[in-house]
């Protein structure tokens, strides 16, 4: 399921492809993966439109189009976008294929049909096209501390596995990044957000940070079908701490890791390295 990082690879591969590209023709291969406005209504609105500016808040990708118009698209579990040269064979799994003016196609791609976009017409904003967007928390890699954390985090009984996960708190972070992040900062996923001390919420912040970063460096994840707009795997995945290494030894203690559920999500992690109570003294406030 595409991420932070995953949703930041696109926008930078897209951004050096893109800008000043005019949309020749849409072709709407399947229905549903338009959320706004009907499907035709959806092609006939953005032909003729140039690419301005790609942009991400959260997990959303954010087009600017000429004529303050724009287009928002959530890929949800398995949408992704790739750069063909005009007539090249497309997938099965080809929802929406929009002719560039240079030949080539920018070709959305969804095999489970959950990733969906959105035209945002000039006279609204991408909030009133899309509440979500609204309701988004802080920015990890940019507006994220300590105080704000301990702010969202005063009030929440819940597992801090899944508070991470919460849009509203902290926006991008998804399945994968959340178990990384919480081996790196040496905190059991199901500790209580709220119990937190300050020295953790410090280490956590620095490990979101760092995990995301080097996420984004190595292109984002290969895991499941992600790949960048040309078709090319992500080098997270050979990179993750826990995620996915199940009975495999922890990178520090060598311990095998093991997998629990958390609110429905696989979550992995060391029972030795992360422990379910904060040492006592250093980490409690
Ligand atoms: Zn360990």
């Amino acid at each position: 399921m595409p991420e932070l990082p995953e949703v930041e690879t696109i926008v930078k591969d897209l951004t050096s492809n893109l800008p000043g590209r005019k949309i020749s023709s849409v072709k709407v291969l399947r229905t549903d993966s338009v959320a706004f406005p009907s499907a035709s209504n959806f092609a006939r609105a953005v032909t003729g439109l140039s690419f301005i500016r790609i942009f991400r808040r959260g997990k959303y990708l954010l087009f600017d189009l000429s004529g303050s118009a724009g287009l928002v698209v959530h890929l949800r579990m398995s949408g992704r976008f790739l750069l063909v040269a005009q007539g090249a064979p497309t997938s099965k799994h080809s929802r929406l294929s929009f002719l560039l003016d240079d030949g080539q196609q920018l070709i959305f791609e969804d095999m489970r049909v959950f990733g969906r976009i959105w035209y945002k017409p000039p006279e609204n904003s991408f909030e009133e096209i899309v509440p979500s967007l609204a309701e988004l928390g802080k920015e990890p890699l940019t507006d994220l501390d300590a105080a704000y954390m301990h702010s969202a985090f005063k009030k929440r009984s819940q597992a801090i596995k899944t508070v991470l996960l919460d849009q509203r708190v902290i926006a991008g972070i998804g399945n994968i990044y959340a178990d990384e992040v919480l081996y790196l900062s040496g905190i059991h996923p199901l500790r209580r957000a709220m119990d937190l001390g300050e020295s953790e919420l410090d280490t956590l912040v620095r490990s979101i940070r760092q995990v995301l970063s080097q996420a984004i460096a190595l292109g984002g994840s290969s895991l499941r079908n992600y790949t960048n707009v040309r078709g090319i795997h992500g080098q997270y995945q050979g990179q993750s701490l826990v995620y996915g290494r199940t009975g495999a030894p922890c990178l520090t203690c060598q311990n095998p890791l093991v997998k629990i559920r958390i609110a429905g999500r696989s979550t992995h992690y060391c029972q030795l390295c992360q422990r379910q109570a904060a040492d006592s003294g250093k980490n409690s406030r």
